[in-house]
């Protein structure tokens, strides 16, 4: 069984030493968080766009679980919030999720099919 953080990770992401790398497919190399966003800032992308091209899982995380509007964007660790940064969204998701469905796409699916 895998866990959570395992299944997240992939061939774009490893662990070495302390800290994460990732790997950017236009310069073939591997860079830390903060190496890779100067070095996205010469092809002009941001660490958001990179996320959603190499990291998303799942289309789901990258919108709100309560309106599907885009969801707030935290960082290339994290992430999307479960929600977009409208407040009652937020109080949904508090009231709804709980940390271990942060990153549940069958979750977030379930959420989505509900408000159809
Ligand atoms: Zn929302």
């Amino acid at each position: 069984m895998q866990s959570i953080t395992n299944h997240i990770n992939n061939k774009f992401k490893k662990y070495s030493g302390n800290a994460t790398q990732y790997y950017l497919p236009i310069t073939k190399q591997w860079y830390t968080c903060r190496r890779l966003k100067k070095i996205l800032q010469q092809y002009n992308l941001t660490l958001q766009e990179y996320y959603d091209k190499y990291l998303l899982l799942d289309i789901n995380e990258s919108y709100c679980m309560c309106c599907k509007h885009k969801a707030t964007f935290v960082s290339i660790g994290q992430g999307y919030r479960l929600t977009c940064s409208n407040s009652s969204c937020k109080q949904y998701a508090k009231q709804h999720a709980t940390k271990q469905n942060w990153r549940n796409a069958d979750f977030r699916q379930k959420q989505l099919l509900q408000l159809n």
